[in-house]
């Protein structure tokens, strides 16, 4: 079954940024690109980044933080009041 992920969710603007990655830190393993339900992640000319308007599309799950073994991802939520309001799950 396919589930569109966007459709789980409300969201509310102005998250500002709330992921950030140290690239000094990254190891190019790509367990973040492998762990991102929505695809945020990409591998291009030996750098790892996420997309631009990653605020637009992230689920907030943190897992792409959680999966990284050597902290090279910095998440932390949205300020309050802004963000994904879950609305089916
Ligand atoms: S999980 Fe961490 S070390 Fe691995 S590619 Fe992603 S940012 Fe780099
Ligand atoms: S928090 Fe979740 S949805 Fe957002 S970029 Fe990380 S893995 Fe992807």
């Amino acid at each position: 079954m396919n589930i569109d992920h966007k459709k789980l969710v409300n969201r509310v603007q102005g998250t500002g940024d709330f992921i950030s990655i140290d690239n000094t830190k990254c190891t190019l393993c790509e367990r973040c690109l492998v762990i991102c339900v929505m695809n945020l992640w990409k591998k291009r000319d030996g750098t790892v980044y996420i997309v631009e308007d990653y605020t637009s599309q992230c689920l907030e799950c943190g897992a792409c933080a959680q999966v990284c073994e050597t902290d090279a991802i910095e998440f932390r939520f949205p300020a309050g009041g802004t963000g994904i309001v879950i609305e089916q799950g």
